[in-house]
């Protein structure tokens, strides 16, 4: 099959003439045409020219277990063999979509009671808000509907997820966020505290910007707060200490429920099985994808807590049976994609090797950028890292935006053979690969970083 690619003479025109790219800056791309990946081994992968790449960020921070693992192949052949496809509803299922949520909810960081999958990071979000709607309605309290995102947060690009994701541009052009999202301050400290701000005192500001929210809304009206335990796609954010403690006391003074998002955090990224665990978070309900099949099938699940679960079944006497769920809801063949690459998981030990090698890739981050000039602050948790670049250190003040720096440091990197990428709204760039990357890998990529840095700066 990749033969029959790489012999195409105009597979690039093809592209061009034919498939719509999302994030896709289009007027360049029918310009300077796509990059086509056709193979992929470990941490590597190769284009249709044959140029290799280190893949720095494992896709889109998703193929954990690295890529051209047989055992999940062959896990998918054979449910698509035995049965590629059955439904959910009414009471229907399938048998690996029930040992897949026992799995799940017996790994769950906090108790958990059940769990509703779907296919993506985004329709899980959706759905989340969904619940906390239902469970407002059945428990009498119909006006508490408001959710409330972060500034930067990305959760998402369907309609209400990308009303949660804190980013204006994804907004701009598509008339978002919807009226019932707010958003606050990101535990951000480059940007966000005061110079030589404790850790206490910039979480006690986070806390109190969250609180002052809730109340000027009216505690009545808000009905969640979402969060991903360390931010991802808005500049790899890590929380200080306490901070998680803090929010929950303020969300349980105003009776608001708690969704994780761990659509890049669950499974392992962050050095435990999931982020709430690394962040001592205790939320009520937990968004999963990306890291569930290592993106080999598309996979989602909202795990939900058993004090939701029962609001939602005692409030179908009022609100009658459940009315959400998608066609591919606990599809069959992507469950047995995710209890396989569970397997590897747990067999190959790779959660603990993430905290391992993420431990060496921030040390060799931090060897090559902390002198630099330039670099603002270096930032991660796990194998998930970031190095921001600022205009000026002292006081930091960003370059301006026309500058693009990070995407011409992305730009200098795929030239020297290496795969990251540049996160919006920041000058920085991020490394999450997969988990089953060598120590000599990490160095191979954080000196392809470095280089391609001072290429551009
Ligand atoms: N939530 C988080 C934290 C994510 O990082 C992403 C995707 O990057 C999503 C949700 C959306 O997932 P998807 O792209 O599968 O819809």
């Amino acid at each position: 099959m990749n033969t029959v690619l790489r012999n195409t003479p105009d597979l690039e025109t093809l592209d061009k003439r034919y498939l719509f790219h999302p994030f896709t800056a289009l007027a360049d791309h029918e310009r300077n045409g796509p990059m086509i990946i056709v193979k992929g081994e470990g941490v590597w992968l190769e284009d249709n020219h044959g140029k290799r790449y280190i893949d720095g960020m494992a896709g889109l921070w998703c193929v954990n277990v690295g890529y051209g693992r047989k055992e999940i192949a062959d896990a998918i052949q054979h449910q698509a063999v035995t049965l590629p496809y059955f439904h959910s509803f009414s009471s229907w299922t399938t048998d690996t979509p029930i040992l897949l949520a026992e799995r799940l909810i017996e790994m769950a960081p906090v108790p958990m009671s059940k769990v509703f999958f779907g296919q993506s990071g985004s329709d899980a979000n959706d759905t989340q808000v969904k619940l906390v709607w239902y469970y407002n309605n059945a428990r009498g309290k119909p006006l508490k509907k408001k959710i409330i995102a972060r500034n930067r947060g990305y959760h998402g690009v369907t309609v209400v997820a990308g009303s949660l994701t804190g980013m204006p541009s994804l907004h701009s052009g598509f008339d978002l966020p919807l009226s019932f999202v707010r958003h606050t301050t990101a535990p951000y400290r480059l940007w966000e505290a005061e110079p030589g701000m404790s850790d206490e005192a910039f979480t006690a500001k986070l806390a109190k910007d969250l609180e002052d929210l809730i109340l000027a809304e009216g505690p009545d009206t808000v009905g969640a707060v979402i969060m991903e335990p360390v931010m991802g796609a808005g500049g790899v954010i890590v929380p200080p200490k306490g901070y998680y403690k803090a929010i929950r006391a303020v969300l349980d003074r105003h009776d608001v429920l708690l969704i994780a998002d761990e659509v890049i955090s669950g499974f392992g990224r962050l050095g435990t099985m999931f982020g709430a665990t690394a962040m001592e978070m205790q939320p009520d309900l937990i968004t999963v994808a990306k890291g569930i099949t290592s993106a080999y099938v598309p996979l989602s699940g909202c795990m939900v807590s058993e004090k939701v679960w029962r609001g939602i079944v005692d409030g179908q006497a009022t609100l009658g049976a459940f009315g959400h769920g998608y066609t591919y809801s606990a599809h069959p063949l992507a469950a047995a994609a995710a209890l396989a690459n569970l397997d590897i998981i747990e067999k190959d030990g790779l959660v603990a090797q993430a905290a391992d090698r993420g431990a060496f890739m921030h040390r060799q981050l931090q060897e090559a950028f902390a002198d630099h000039p330039l670099v603002g602050e270096i930032r991660g948790m796990g194998l998930v890292g970031a190095v921001e670049f600022v205009a000026k250190k002292q006081p930091a003040t960003r370059f301006e935006p026309s500058l693009k720096i990070a995407a011409r440091i992305v730009k200098a990197a795929l030239a020297r053979g290496l795969i990251t990428r540049a996160l919006p709204h920041a000058d920085t760039i991020s490394f999450s690969p997969p988990f089953v990357i060598s120590e000599d890998e990490i160095a191979q990529m954080v000196s392809r970083a470095r280089e391609a840095v001072d290429a551009v700066m």
